[in-house]
């Protein structure tokens, strides 16, 4: 049996607020199910009550707490009612990306069994992908530096060498760890190498560390291209790696085919830390009547659980998350559970009661 984990718990903002303790309370039945203590759960403020509240969006304390976790576990952030005085969204969460240096954005579109995407091809509801999202630089680069003048506006694109050599290599690993469970060993850099000199700098780069991987397959494609192969296609691919701006949009993409937002899990991983978050929003529209569908949390937790299995070393953590991921399968299975957001009435309440059901079968 490991120590106690010690996770940082971000509720945020909106529907953020009801999703969390459900997925807190998964985490820790799986560990315990799987022979591990509890975890050590410190609740942190961040975001757009926060700001309200403390007048930071992303207080020190917070950051410190988040520093000394052993993962990150945050909701949603952000109130369109809510702004800086420029006129400005609170994105504490992206403000976090950069303080911790987060720089592999993990978006993985795996079909749900039961929970059917918007493609008619069978094979669209069995998909097993990742986006991986360059999280540091790109057109974000330029978050809170973009200059406005009478008649003209600019946000500039910044590509560096470090920053694409890193995510690029993240990304050959993921393939290879991918590759060693029977998946393809694939990795796709999806830019626009033809036009922008940004872009070819990138895929220079990529191709410079693709070189280092020859076990695995190398692909290239334009992000307008690829935007049409997804919908295609979306079976074909493995893992794509991609800068910020490309992956913000590819990812949400690839939550439409597997579900919607509330199906799809996220990481943002660096060196020293990582972040596991839904790949939505604090939902405004929705925050308050318990419609949310907590599904993209519970995966985040799950994929929470098994980073930190590799990081600590610890086989259990590993298998919790499995049971977590499992149970969320079983309870979507036989394809009567269906979120709001999917026009069914299950939202978070029916969602965490059909989930921790098949958890307590599983756990027997
Ligand atoms: P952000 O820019 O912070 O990602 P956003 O404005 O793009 O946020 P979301 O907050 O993700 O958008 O919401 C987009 C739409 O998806 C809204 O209509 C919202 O109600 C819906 N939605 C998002 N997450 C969920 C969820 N977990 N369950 C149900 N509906 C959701």
């Amino acid at each position: 049996m490991a120590d106690p984990l010690q996770l940082a718990i971000l509720p945020g903002d909106g529907i953020g607020l009801e999703i969390t303790q459900p997925s807190v309370d998964l985490v820790q039945k799986a560990l315990m199910a799987c022979g591990e203590p509890e975890a050590y759960m410190v609740w942190l403020e961040a975001g757009a009550n926060a700001y309200v509240k403390l007048g930071e969006a992303l207080p020190q304390a917070t950051i410190d707490g988040c520093r000394a976790a052993d993962a990150i576990l945050l909701a949603a952030m952000g109130d369109p009612d809510i702004r800086y005085p420029d006129g400005t969204e609170i994105i504490a969460q992206i403000d976090l990306r950069f303080e911790l240096d987060l720089y592999a954005g993990v978006r993985p579109a795996r079909s749900v069994a039961g929970v059917a995407g918007p493609l008619a091809d069978p094979r669209a509801n069995a998909l097993d992908f990742v986006v991986i999202r360059e999280s540091t630089e790109g057109l974000f680069a330029s978050l809170g530096k973009g200059m406005r003048e009478e008649g003209e506006a600019r946000d500039t694109q910044v590509i560096t060498r470090k920053g694409t050599q890193r995510v690029c290599d993240f990304a050959f690993r993921l393939a290879q760890q991918r590759k060693a469970q029977g998946k393809r060993g694939q990795v796709m850099s999806v830019d626009k190498a033809n036009v922008f000199v940004s872009m070819a700098f990138w895929r220079d780069v990529f191709d410079d560390v693709a070189s280092r991987h020859p076990d695995i397959e190398k692909r290239h494609g334009y992000v307008d291209a690829i935007a049409m192969e997804m919908v295609r296609r979306p079976w074909e691919f493995d893992v794509m790696v991609t800068e910020n701006m490309y992956g913000d949009i590819l990812s949400d993409l690839a939550a439409g085919l597997i579900g919607g937002l509330g199906m799809a899990p996220s990481a943002d991983i660096g060196d020293d830390h990582a972040v596991f978050q839904p790949c939505h929003g604090s939902a405004p529209d929705i925050a308050g009547t318990g419609k949310a569908n907590p599904t993209a949390m519970f995966l985040s937790a799950a994929m929470m659980l098994e980073w930190l299995a590799q990081e600590k070393g610890v086989e259990a953590y590993a298998q919790a998350g499995k049971l977590m991921t499992d149970a969320i399968d079983d309870a979507f299975r036989d394809g009567t559970l269906v979120s709001t957001e999917r026009g069914g009435d299950a939202g978070v309440e029916a969602i965490t009661q059909a989930v921790n059901a098949a958890l307590d079968r599983r756990i027997g």
